[in-house]
């Protein structure tokens, strides 16, 4: 196929027919080397005609777009009559903005397609724009409707993933059958907070794939943070469904002010062949090419090899801190992370004068004199009662007209947790823009994370830009130490607070090239591709031990680049050297942050921590950056064996990762490696010499399988895989 010629050829088509009929009947084609879509921009509403993959994986789409069919205007609704407007179009190979307008309103929408990388997923926004002197209300536009044809004996099956957030989930990764009559619901927010029974949010992200031989699929992935919802069903010879804001708790309605445009939360979609690993090496390489911050990936010291004084939680003082970063430097770590346990108090982010008397831009500047970048904690969004100058408090009048709620009397904040600010709220985001600004000069920062609930997904102001509350229908409540509230403006709130936060995470980066940024939330509760495009790297579960670490980067490495992906490995007991590898090695397989203050460790282990650390940054990191990744094992589950292979098909070379839990079962177990060349023979190291070195056909370690035999419980091996020259 020669997308630009066919592109071309549409193009003439298109305008001569619309000239002529004020219809088209002709395909737009979109795309790159990967993925095309088939568009029709007929006359009222555009249509999806299909989605092609290059492997030959095609879906036919059944049913034209849905637009939001009314508006209110000074009280009065209004119907849309949507019209194509072809002069206001623009067609391109890899880019299409289909133009519509509204007459009786003067409304403007476009419905876009873009490829913004050569292989990959293709991107689709809707903007509507309020080009007039009115104020407009419009009700939910989805992102994206899509209804395929499929045959009605196909056998399916659906893979979506949950967030790690707090405790990892029991399940994590889910690849069910999606029979006849199958519905399925998964939604996603700024802050995960599950409840016992009930679903947990999911990284906004689903594929749905043959069952059967040929593994030919498509996936849907929504690139917000905000309140996101995503449906399937499939009847009949239809498989049908929405990814978009989720129109709960509704009816949901949002502002749009003179000269405003409103868009719906970018999706991505793409085509897929071969097995879910295949198609997850193409996200996670897209991922990194078009979401991922240049700057930051372009250090070969991503991702970082961190020590975190969270395993002394708030006791950290001064003397700790350098005690900490004296021997960070002697192990080879190369960031200290202060985490929380600095400050004044919940929203007074200065230094707490008893634990650090000579201030945080000292521990810094220390960190540096020793080689180690400085990343610093903050719950920056978080307002509390502290009256100092300089800080967030409740009680001052122009903070409460930011806050998501009034604190209920005699509200007291707890240790690291307020409530939050709207950062929606104009004046909010001006004074959060400010004040990250001076925590990272004044602070001399390299990395800044933000913990906690930063962005509000419910506000009970009348008086801030997204839709008021519905009083009758607010629910406040307290959980986790954090007040919500959650009303029929709960999505709409949730649209504007995460467009502020992008954008005061995008001046960050502005003002501060080479400034990393960490997404901790309360550890895995905002994990999505929005914040993958608005921060380098994610906590990814809110439990340290090497089981949990294991699960969640199990499940999350299914969508997003490993070096995203920061498990913090916290003490645990480590009697014998093999566990105390198996501890660090589980926080290995991604972003490594050890939350263990390291003068704790024996001689004999910090010996074997220095060498772990060596050959992360001499030999995993650059697979962990570049390399594709293999699901070899199965889930973790804490008694058996799993495992992880990483391969660089380029430089031929890759490790096996295989962990063995509390099983202490004698045997081995046969990892299946993937992604080498049948025809060629490799040379296998195993690092701790579980076995001896030896050589293999790429044929016999895919087909027969490598096996690692480990007597010990909870213990592990790291197994280089390199070609033969
Ligand atoms: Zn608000």
């Amino acid at each position: 196929m020669k997308p630009a010629a066919w592109i071309c050829l549409s193009l003439g088509l298109i305008f001569t027919q619309h000239a002529a009929a004020d219809t088209a009947s002709t395909p737009i084609l979109v795309g790159n080397t990967d993925n095309q879509i088939a568009l029709l921009p007929a006359a009222s509403v555009p249509q999806v005609l299909r989605l092609a993959g290059s492997g030959g994986t095609t879906w036919q789409g059944m049913d034209a777009e849905t637009f939001v069919g009314s508006a209110t205007i000074d009280g009065v609704a209004v119907a849309l009559h949507w019209r194509f407007d072809p002069g206001a179009s623009r067609i391109r190979s890899d880019s299409v903005s289909l133009a519509y307008a509204d007459r009786s309103t003067g409304l403007r929408l476009y419905w876009e397609w873009r490829a913004t990388a050569r292989h990959g997923p293709i991107e689709h926004v809707i903007r509507i724009e309020n080009p007039g002197r009115h104020e407009v209300w419009i009700p939910l536009q989805d992102s994206f409707r899509f209804a395929w044809k499929v045959a009605a004996d196909q056998p399916l099956e659906q893979l979506w993933i949950d967030k790690g957030a707090g405790e990892a989930p029991p399940v994590g990764t889910h690849l069910v059958p999606v029979s006849e009559g199958y519905r399925w619901h998964g939604a996603s927010s700024t802050f995960a907070h599950p409840a016992a029974g009930e679903p947990r949010e999911i990284i906004p992200y689903f594929l749905v794939r043959d069952e059967g031989s040929t593994h030919r699929g498509w996936y849907v992935g929504v690139e917000f943070s905000g309140r996101i919802a995503m449906a399937l069903k499939r009847h009949g010879d239809v498989l049908e469904g929405v990814a978009g804001l989720d129109p709960e708790p509704g009816p949901f309605r949002t502002r749009l002010a003179p000269g405003a445009t409103f868009s719906t939360p970018t999706v991505f979609v793409g085509a897929s062949d071969g097995d879910v690993d295949t198609t997850g090496n193409t996200l996670r390489r897209w991922v990194r090419e078009v979401l991922n911050d240049p700057a930051i990936l372009r250090d070969p010291a991503y991702p970082t090899v961190t020590v975190n004084s969270w395993g002394s939680a708030m006791a950290i003082t001064d003397a700790q801190a350098r005690h900490m970063i004296d021997d960070a430097r002697r192990l080879g770590f190369e960031m200290f992370h202060l985490d929380a346990g600095w400050f004044r108090a919940v929203g007074d982010w200065y230094p707490d004068p008893r634990k650090f008397p000579h201030g945080i831009a000292a521990i810094s500047d220390y960190a540096h004199s020793r080689g180690l970048k400085f990343g610093l904690w903050t719950d920056w969004a978080q307002a509390g009662t502290s009256a100092q100058r300089g800080a967030l408090n409740v009680a001052d009048p122009h903070v409460r007209d930011w806050l998501t709620t009034d604190p209920p009397a005699g509200w007291q904040p707890a240790e690291f947790k307020g409530i939050t600010i709207d950062l929606g709220a104009p004046a909010a985001q001006a004074w959060a823009t400010r004040e990250v600004d001076r925590i990272v000069r004044d602070y001399h920062v390299d990395m800044l994370e933000h913990d906690g609930y930063v962005v509000a997904q419910g506000c009970a102001r009348a008086d801030h830009p997204h839709a008021p509350a519905d009083p009758a229908g607010t629910r406040r409540y307290s959980d986790d130490d954090f007040l919500w509230v959650d009303s029929s403006n709960s999505t709409d709130v949730s649209l504007h607070a995460t467009q502020a936060y992008y954008e005061i995470q995008a001046g960050l980066r502005r003002a501060h090239p080479g400034l990393m940024l960490e997404i901790c939330n309360d550890g895995g509760r905002m994990v999505d591709f929005g914040s993958a495009a608005h921060g380098d790297y994610f906590s990814i579960v809110d439990a340290y031990d090497p089981l949990s670490n294991r699960q969640a980067f199990y499940d999350a490495s299914h969508v997003l680049p490993p070096a995203m992906l920061e498990a913090y490995v916290k003490a645990w007991p480590t009697p014998h050297i093999e566990n105390f590898r198996y501890m660090l090695r589980s926080g290995m397989m991604g972003w490594l942050t050890v939350m263990i203050d390291s003068n704790s460790w024996s001689p004999q282990q910090h010996a074997a921590a220095a060498r772990e650390i060596a050959f992360y940054k001499s030999t995993l990191r650059p697979l962990i950056r570049d390399a594709d990744l293999y699901h070899v094992g199965p889930r973790p589950d804490g008694k058996g064996w799993d495992g992880l292979e990483y391969f660089d098909a380029g430089r031929d070379r890759g490790v096996l990762y295989a962990f063995h839990g509390s099983a202490a079962t004698p045997g081995g177990f046969r990892f299946n490696l993937r992604g080498l060349r049948g025809n060629r023979r490799y040379r296998l190291h195993f690092r701790d010499h579980s076995s001896p070195d030896r050589e293999a056909s790429g044929r016999e370690l895919m087909q027969a399988g490598l096996v690692v035999a480990l007597p010990m419980a909870d213990s592990s091996e790291l197994v280089t895989i390199e070609a033969l020259r």
